[in-house]
């Protein structure tokens, strides 16, 4: 309506004068009005509806405003909005068993947290307390979260700002067979050469002072490269023979984002921890955890654990996160993002591959995809430098927006991450925006 439309208006020159953003230089930058949301769709300032393949950053997992999860916090609301972290609360009970419930089994413990990087710190922390060592590892092309160890371990230029020597991160190169830097040219000969770079790393970094492996099962905003056969086993037997943690972060792969609860899933993987947050309730109160071993938690038995937070276990998030896993469970959301991805998401990219001579490679699982875009399809020359953008992507954004889609772009990628309970048809109507906007991109292949 026109008072939504003024509402708006005035939002935003309040936004502009007060609000600092995220990542953002603030003179530079022009974000974009959000006047309602509902499902997958969401209205610009000017009262457009757009379709999110985006699920925001990557966490409405459910969409917007599922009437059970809004329901809950409502309820909760008027039951208790807030108690300290020391005491039981229900809600924080009943949402560590459903957690505990759909992780490995001797993974039983949940420390909650405020979102994903704060989870990260403290499963480093863990890690550091449980074996007395320092390092951690991490792979570059990764993304861990903005705090500061969150953002060191980070492999993706947005920490360079921020790289401090001392915190005792030390990068190694994953599994990433388009981009290999092994130069390998299948996916075995990738996950192996991997692997064996990963050894001399540990070997050479000396694994009595390496105390954590932190990665991404499958890395989300690094660009959703799937990690080749063998390579997690791979990765999990050598931090298991050197006594190092294993931390998967499925801040953004997990909860059902790749069509099974947790990317780990796939391959059988157990880590020694597990770090969560986005999908866990669609972020719809914020709330992030670590899943913890029961010998690491065994640590702190009789150890008092020396962190803590005073939203830890918040009543409304846990709420939030109970009603959640229970409507994904429901509408069988989980099986639904797998059938997205075998049925239309997968099958409609590959289709798109072959009509555009700027798509790269399309590669993903479930509701987890990403276009790679290059200027010329044999040299894999990416369509925006890495940690940059470009003109042709500056275009390629805008004509998806024209076109009624809300995409999520990093550097020569076009990610397509709708929630995972889109209907089919605003998938397909969301997937052919793509397709004719494509053809903007293909104006500069070389
Ligand atoms: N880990 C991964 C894999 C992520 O994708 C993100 C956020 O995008 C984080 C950690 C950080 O989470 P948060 O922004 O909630 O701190």
């Amino acid at each position: 309506s026109p008072a939504d439309i003024e509402n708006g208006r005035r939002a935003y020159e309040l936004d502009r004068a007060h609000v600092f953003h995220s990542w953002q230089a603030q003179a530079l930058f022009e974000p974009m009005t959000v006047l309602a949301a509902s499902g997958s769709h969401v209205w610009d300032g000017k009262g457009n509806r757009l379709i999110d393949l985006s699920s925001q950053l990557v966490n409405t997992n459910i969409g917007h405003q599922h009437p059970a999860v809004v329901a809950a916090i409502q309820e909760q609301a008027g039951r208790l909005c807030t108690i300290a972290p020391q005491h039981v609360n229900d809600m924080r009970s009943e949402a560590a068993r459903l957690v505990s419930e759909l992780t490995p089994q001797g993974l039983d413990t949940v420390f909650f947290t405020n979102g994903g990087a704060d989870a990260n710190e403290h499963a480093i922390r863990m890690a550091r307390l449980h074996t007395g060592r320092q390092k951690v590892l991490s792979a570059y092309r990764s993304y861990h979260g903005g705090t500061q160890l969150a953002v060191n371990v980070t492999g993706d230029p947005r920490r360079f700002a921020n790289d401090y020597f001392g915190e005792g991160v030390v990068h190694f190169m994953p599994a990433y067979t388009y981009r290999s830097y092994f130069g390998s040219t299948t996916e075995e000969e990738e996950s192996e050469r991997a692997l064996r770079h990963l050894e001399d790393m540990i070997l050479l970094e000396g694994p009595q002072n390496i105390a954590a492996l932190i990665l991404e099962t499958i890395p989300g905003t690094a660009g959703i490269y799937l990690p080749p056969p063998g390579y997690l086993a791979g990765v999990r037997e050598l931090t298991r023979r050197h006594g190092i943690v294993l931390i998967a972060d499925e801040v953004m792969a997990g909860f059902g984002r790749s069509g099974a609860w947790f990317a780990f899933d796939h391959w059988d993987l157990t880590p020694d921890l597990i770090t969560f947050a986005k999908g866990i309730n669609s972020g719809y109160v914020p709330l992030g955890g670590v899943v913890i071993s029961d010998e690491i938690a065994a640590t702190f038995d009789e150890r008092a654990y020396p962190g803590g937070l005073t939203y830890s276990g918040h009543p409304l998030a846990c709420a939030a996160a109970v009603a959640t896993i229970t409507a994904m469970r429901e509408e069988g959301m989980i099986e639904n993002a797998a059938r997205l991805g075998r049925e239309v998401i997968g099958p409609r990219l590959r289709e798109i591959a072959e009509r555009h001579p700027s798509v790269g490679e399309v590669r993903g699982i479930g509701c987890f995809w990403a276009v790679e875009l290059v200027k010329n399809r044999e040299t894999r020359e990416p369509l925006a430098p890495y940690g940059g953008s470009s003109p042709a992507m500056t275009e390629l954004t805008k004509a998806l927006k024209d076109g009624g889609v809300l995409p999520f772009v990093n550097f020569n990628r076009v990610h397509v991450v709708p929630p995972l309970n889109i209907a089919d048809d605003d998938l397909l109507a969301g997937l052919a925006v793509l397709d004719e906007a494509l053809e903007v991109a293909d104006a500069h292949v070389e």
